[in-house]
């Protein structure tokens, strides 16, 4: 567990909720200021205001960002709100330029996370740099690229880090635009104490309607933050109009979300010590239960070593599977989990085996 991070001392309220808001694309200085105008008449200022400048678009031939000509527009986000502004960055000269104009913070697109060159291109542009910079996860599912990508800009100097969930591309799965894998972001959070993950709703939903149960989701889960783009006229934004919200619609949709109290579990109350402390001593419970329950598979072992007969046995095998994920979902557990359960148990059972059988053979020779 990486724990030398700071990742806490932004100035940008990472402690609560961070809300980022803004166009999917900055489109033209008159875009940018009623957007910035609208959020004000609905006194809906998020902390952090984001517009991508340059966009990485599948194919060719879409709109592919403003370019830097939209830098200078971020004046008007700071005339009218007072905010960070926050833009992708996908090359060293993105970041030169972004640098130039005085950009808060920068994130990395999931289509650069999936590219270790270019994140270390970004990366030796951004040494000796104090800027935020915030990850997104890869396009594919692969924790360890994400957290690639982070640690190449640590290894630069950049400590104000953040990671940014907005799914994974699924082919398969048309529910959503990006498939979202909350056990992903859990699992970066515990790999990496003190990583805030903040959650963008927008691609993983790719439609307005999605955007609240996702977030609520991610809420749940622990993630610090959301980022939504939000456009004064959604319908005729340039890139992701399907899933651009108004800042009125942004205003309705966090005034629904339960905002859950990150920091007070850290200090948590006699209630939950004691429920806690219950849970300790049945997972003590579990642990002697799974002793003895080994301790009997490597007797069941020599019995089949002194009989010849294989370690791995169909009929058993399909007898344990289905009479305990019968009895699990009878007690209210997941078939899901009651599956994985019992596949992780008789994997660990048959390699406890096999590895028996090896050990006999060698002291046999
Ligand atoms: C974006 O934020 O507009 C964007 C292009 O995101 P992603 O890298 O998640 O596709
Ligand atoms: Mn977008």
């Amino acid at each position: 567990m990486k724990d030398h991070l700071q990742t806490k001392d932004w100035g940008l309220g990472l402690k609560g909720h961070v809300i980022i808001a803004g166009p999917c694309s900055a489109e033209s200085p008159e875009q940018i200021e009623k957007v910035c105008i609208e959020m004000k008449k609905e006194n809906m200022i998020p902390d952090m205001f984001r517009a991508g400048i340059w966009k990485p678009r599948t194919r060719p031939g879409m709109f592919e960002g403003i370019g830097e000509d939209g830098l200078k527009w971020m004046e008007i986000v700071r005339h009218h709100l007072n905010i960070p502004i926050t833009t992708e960055v996908g090359n060293a000269a993105h970041v030169e330029m972004a640098l130039k104009h005085k950009v808060d913070v920068l994130w990395i697109g999931a289509r650069t996370t999936v590219n270790p060159f270019a994140v270390q291109e970004i990366a030796d542009a951004l040494r000796g740099v104090d800027i935020p910079v915030m990850v997104k996860n890869p396009m594919n599912p692969d924790l360890q690229l994400w957290i690639g990508a982070l640690e190449r800009l640590h290894a630069v100097g950049i400590n104000k880090l953040a990671a940014i969930h907005r799914g994974f591309s699924d082919s398969y799965d048309k529910r959503f635009r990006n498939k979202p894998n909350w056990s992903m972001p859990i699992h970066l959070k515990r790999e990496w104490k003190g990583m805030e993950v903040i959650n963008d709703p927008s691609h993983i939903v790719g439609n307005r309607e999605g955007i609240l149960e996702t977030a609520q989701r991610a809420i749940n889960f622990g993630l610090d933050g959301l980022m939504i783009e939000t456009h004064h006229d959604p319908d005729n934004a340039w890139s992701d109009a399907k899933q651009q919200v108004t800042p009125a619609a942004l205003k309705n949709i966090l005034s629904q979300i339960d905002f859950k109290d990150t920091l007070g579990a850290e200090n948590p109350s006699e209630k939950l010590k004691d429920l806690r402390n219950a849970i300790d001593h049945l997972d003590d419970q579990l642990l002697d239960i799974l002793q003895e329950r080994f301790s009997l598979i490597d007797q069941v072992g020599v019995y089949k070593r002194e009989h010849h007969l294989t370690v791995f046995q169909s009929d058993r095998w399909k007898y344990v599977m289905e009479s305990r994920t019968q009895k699990g979902v009878e007690k209210n557990l997941s078939e899901k989990f009651m599956k994985e359960l019992l596949y992780c148990i008789h994997e660990e059972s048959v390699k406890r085996q096999e590895k028996q059988l090896r050990e006999a053979a060698a002291v046999k020779k």
